[in-house]
């Protein structure tokens, strides 16, 4: 494939991730999709699950219902975070505040 063709096909991708972003970073400024974040760790929440396993016979299955707990907070407080910066203030493409920094960064 020629080089020329190459470079085409890369700016044509590059136009498009810069289309389809859903967010921008409140902090950097940056037109993104941001990133979800869990809160907690992975390897806590197996740890978790295997001992509450273990355990669900002598705890009457009250742990896991810890675990299943863990894994809802997990899941329910996951955060949105900025792919570039890692901020947590991202703010929706369409929202006021984001339209006001799109605004600002064109006219720059
Ligand atoms: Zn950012």
């Amino acid at each position: 494939m020629k080089s020329g063709t190459m470079e085409r096909f890369k700016k044509i991708r590059q136009e498009r991730i810069a289309n389809e972003y859903t967010h921008v970073c409140g902090n950097c400024h940056s037109k993104i999709t941001p990133l979800k974040k869990n809160s907690g760790s992975f390897v806590i929440e197996i740890i978790v699950w295997v001992a509450a396993l273990l355990l669900a016979k002598p705890t009457l299955g009250l742990s896991i219902l810890i675990a299943f707990g863990y894994s809802v907070y997990r899941f329910t407080s996951a955060k949105t975070v900025c792919p570039v910066c890692g901020s947590e203030n991202v703010l929706p493409r369409q929202s006021p505040a984001a339209q006001a920094i799109l605004k600002e960064e064109d006219a720059k």
